[in-house]
């Protein structure tokens, strides 16, 4: 919860079974389940390989990285209203925004990239 990133279910298990030898897949997917039930975390789908988590439950967009596959935390438009507001006769509970391109870094490296097979 401490740490503002996005687990995946296999992520959070390499973490925590070093200190936790009964800890199963299973009992940390039902505990995630669990969380986001009760509005405690969030699930992703941004990456459809991978269903990742987010202990941030405020309101606010994902961007996903094409190339490294990294997930960033992003502001969120003015447009979006908040959850537990209804739209147009919809109550909102949860708000899930999903960029998807290449980021600041992957497109850097990849201009150096270039320069490179230039010269
Ligand atoms: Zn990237
Ligand atoms: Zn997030």
């Amino acid at each position: 919860m401490e740490h503002r990133t996005h687990p995946t279910v296999d992520d959070i298990y390499m973490a925590l079974s070093p200190g936790i030898p009964t800890l199963s897949k299973t009992t940390v997917y039902n505990t995630l389940k669990l969380l986001s039930e009760h509005g405690a975390a969030h699930t992703l789908t941004i990456d459809e390989r991978n269903i990742c988590y987010d202990a941030n439950v405020s309101p606010h967009a994902h961007f996903l990285c094409k190339c490294c596959g990294k997930i960033y935390d992003m502001e969120v438009g003015e447009f979006v209203s908040k959850p537990s507001e209804s739209l147009e006769g919809h109550k909102i509970c949860e708000i899930h925004h999903y960029y998807k391109g290449i980021c600041k870094q992957c497109a850097q490296e990849e201009r150096l990239d270039n320069i490179t097979t230039i010269n």
